[in-house]
């Protein structure tokens, strides 16, 4: 069965619409996955997923959809707010998620509607949201979908997710906000980087954080983020045939997301295709 993969947002950080990134987008992170038979799993909640949301309402939704969030920073829940079908009688909203450091991650998402910042009443959104927690690891079955978790090394903490159709078929893993590469964020152990291979192997799409060049990720260690040439690297080892650079420096107009996607592909051996995400990207699988 055939999987249609959608990228409303590829924007790290923060929204930046403007011409200078006009081509590659400014929403903030938010993809989706979809089967024939309108199964449908979403990938963080940033600024993207407004438009997702007309989409879904525009054509008729299963009435239950599955978000997986891989963690509460803003650029990956900015747009829950605004996600129409919160706002439909009848639909399911099921958010999974990491465990926020101090907070659960409920208590993290009611914060985001409060009245102090948010002035529609909860009246008003009749949808029936309910939020599971997640730990590295687990396994969660959705329609249509299986999805498994594995630990990133990002400040705080998130989460990574292969989402492998029920039926079997191509597999999809997105891994975003992730520090590839010695010097990690999250001080993950020694055979972390030897999981990960693992865990993306023979994926049909790899959707991998790839913000920065190597000088400038060498220049931001720790901040959580990785250098495309290390996701190209994860990609190769773990036999993925393409992969999609996600997750672009705020602060890279078109021509440098270019710049960065051409260093990419010289690095990436045959067999390993390459591609910078961009809002409004569909991948069918
Ligand atoms: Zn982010």
């Amino acid at each position: 069965m055939s999987l249609s993969v959608t990228f409303w947002g590829t924007r790290g950080t923060i929204p930046v619409p403007g011409l200078s990134t006009a081509r590659y987008g400014g929403n903030t992170p938010c993809v989706s996955i979809r089967d024939a038979a309108g199964h449908c799993v979403i990938l963080d909640a940033g600024t993207g997923i407004r438009q997702l949301g007309n989409d879904l309402r525009a054509h008729s939704s299963s009435g239950r959809l599955d978000l997986f969030l891989s963690h509460v920073h803003w650029d990956h829940i900015q747009g829950l707010p605004f996600f129409s079908p919160m706002y439909a009688d009848g639909q399911e909203i099921h958010i999974h998620g990491p465990t926020p450091t101090g907070f659960t991650l409920e208590q993290v998402l009611e914060r985001q509607l409060d009245p102090a910042v948010f002035p529609v009443p909860r009246a008003a959104r009749p949808a029936q949201v309910s939020v599971q927690a997640l730990q590295p690891g687990d396994m969660v079955e959705v329609p249509g979908f299986r999805v498994q978790s594995c630990l990133l090394s990002h400040p705080g903490g998130a989460l990574g997710y292969r989402v492998t159709p029920i039926g079997g078929g191509a597999a999809v893993v997105y891994m975003t906000d992730n520090e590839l590469g010695p010097g990690g964020a999250a001080r993950v152990s020694t055979a972390w980087q030897a999981e990960l291979s693992q865990f993306v192997r023979d994926a049909a799409l790899l959707i991998h954080d790839g913000m920065y060049t190597p000088a400038l990720g060498e220049e931001r260690s720790g901040w959580g983020h990785s250098n495309s040439l290390d996701a190209v690297a994860l990609a190769a080892a773990g036999s993925v045939k393409h992969l999609a650079l996600f997750h672009h420096d705020p602060d890279h107009d078109d021509g440098q997301v270019d710049d960065l996607l051409a260093m990419a592909r010289a690095a990436a051996p045959t067999g390993v295709t390459v591609d910078a995400a961009h809002e409004g990207w569909t991948v069918t699988l």
